[in-house]
């Protein structure tokens, strides 16, 4: 009687002890290796006058042209004139075209065997807003200097960008050089409303050209100096964004009188197809999209029972899930996230609305497209009648995850940790939008990162209040960027 319990004991303890090892084997070999330092050469550029001109840049209002009242075209004049005033070098060896208010300028690289780079950075800002204007420490668009910052709309989204590109480029040309290979400026001018006339026009004009990018790098990631995860600095580039759609959910009925209604009447029917799509089951899971490489780049940062967890999905998937999905950033990462936004129906409290519609929005994950998407909400209400399902507008599916084992990689993520050595480097999913989409055809790989170091209040100020970069970051990024201007072979 004894033997057989014995025994079964000391099988189910075997099979834990199997059991922890393999997840503890997993956990400990978990992570891949850093990519290589790159060395960066010493300058002697003058980071104060490039301060002062970010200053000056802020000061040109250049906010998005949205075809509304007080759009003013004649800023973004002015600022073109003065970046040729003030980067005469870089403007007199490198080739200047104008696409509406957005510019491309070609710089002719030394050996035209190599493929080109493209650097991004877009020249409008975002409005600020009238009742928020009190509430900023500085005038939005003065552009001073303060506590070893550059203040002002637009100083760290992306003017910082533009002019840290801009001073790179004139330090070489002054000096006589050129870039190894070809590089390509494409300063857009309505990056903040889509970039529908900008980005997406100077790549269609370089697809035309029949070019092929190394890589394009826009904004969009950076060095965030506390990681949720870590607790400690991550260089994150990004390298993919997430798809956009608005989804109309329709539901018609007979109109009529509310003192005698049907059981459901079209807003109660809407309410259940909107829940239903709500709370559609999507697959959420750190394969699929970047997340896993992520974690994968982080590897021996992760505290060990993250690690464990992380490295043995097959067997804590429900539990990363159910904390991935405890906050919005963490369900974002792993999974479309769906926001029923809008709501239309009726006129008055006792008569029965033939239609009632809603628009869900969709932040399309790389793991699913907009047909999959559709096909699934569709299927969550094909029993209610009435009740119709289509796209308003045409979705975006999410750009395709750039890779994070190129060359164009390992030198971003190389010069990041020359720049940043306490940071580690891990690619992620750009939650937002950026410029750098409309490239996807002209560049073999999309990258989004400047090495601006950063903690998420500081970064929240971008469209926000007292919006600024400090100095230290606009030289990290000079320095980055006339390293990239200079390399030629692959690292
Ligand atoms: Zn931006």
């Amino acid at each position: 009687m004894k033997k057989p319990i014995l025994a079964a004991l000391a099988a189910v303890f075997m099979l834990c002890a199997v059991l922890v090892g393999v997840v503890l084997y997993r956990a400990l070999t978990f992570g891949a290796p850093q990519p290589a330092v790159v060395a960066l050469e010493s300058l002697d550029f003058s980071i104060d006058t490039a301060a002062v001109r970010l200053g000056e840049a802020i000061r040109f209002r250049t906010v998005s042209l949205a075809g509304a009242e007080g759009d003013d075209p004649a800023q973004f004049e002015h600022f073109h004139q003065w970046m040729q005033s003030s980067y005469p070098a870089f403007h007199a060896t490198a080739r200047r075209e104008a696409i509406g208010y957005s510019l491309l300028y070609t710089w002719e690289g030394a050996n035209p065997a190599l493929a080109p780079i493209i650097l991004l950075a877009h020249q409008d800002v975002v409005p600020v807003p009238g009742d928020t204007v009190a509430s900023w420490s500085v005038d939005p668009f003065g552009g001073s200097l303060r506590d070893g910052a550059v203040w002002g709309r637009g100083a760290l989204d992306d003017k910082g960008s533009l002019i840290a590109l801009l001073e790179a480029a004139e330090y070489l040309a002054a000096q006589g050089r050129r870039p190894a290979r070809t590089i390509l400026f494409a300063f857009g001018h309505d990056e903040e409303i889509g970039g529908e006339s900008g980005a997406r026009r100077i790549a269609e004009l370089l697809a035309a050209r029949g070019v092929r990018a190394w890589f394009a790098l826009d904004e969009g990631g950076g060095v965030i100096d506390r990681h949720p995860l870590t607790g400690a600095a991550v260089a994150m580039i990004g390298v993919s964004e997430r798809g956009f759609g608005a989804m109309r959910v329709r539901a018609t009925g007979p109109a009529g009188h509310s003192s005698l209604p049907p059981a459901e009447t079209t807003v109660s029917t809407l309410a259940l197809a909107i829940t239903r799509i709500h709370r559609m089951p999507l697959e959420r899971s750190l394969e699929g999209g970047p997340a896993m490489d992520m974690m994968r780049a982080l590897g021996s940062e992760l505290p060990l029972p993250a690690r464990a967890a992380i490295a043995n999905e097959w067997l804590f998937g429900p539990l990363i899930q159910q904390q991935m999905a405890s906050s919005p950033p963490g369900r974002a990462l792993v999974g479309t996230s769906i926001a029923p936004t809008m709501l239309q129906a009726g006129v008055r409290a006792n008569v029965l609305p033939a239609e009632a519609t809603a628009i869900i929005n969709f932040r399309i994950h790389p793991r699913d497209n907009a047909d999959t998407v559709l096909a699934r909400a569709r299927a969550e209400v094909a029993d209610l009648e009435g009740v119709t399902v289509e796209w308003s507008g045409e979705p975006r599916n999410a750009d395709p995850i750039s890779s994070s084992s190129s060359s164009g990689y390992a030198l971003i993520a190389g010069l990041s940790r020359a720049l940043s050595p306490e940071a580690p480097v891990a690619p992620m999913l750009v939650l937002g939008g950026t410029d750098s989409r409309h490239y996807r055809a002209v560049a073999e790989d999309v990258y989004r990162f400047a090495p601006v170091v950063a903690g998420l209040d500081e970064a929240r100020r971008a469209h926000g209040v007292d919006e600024r970069l400090t100095v230290e970051n606009l030289n990290r990024m000079i320095r980055f960027y006339i390293a990239i201007m200079q390399t030629g072979e692959h690292p």
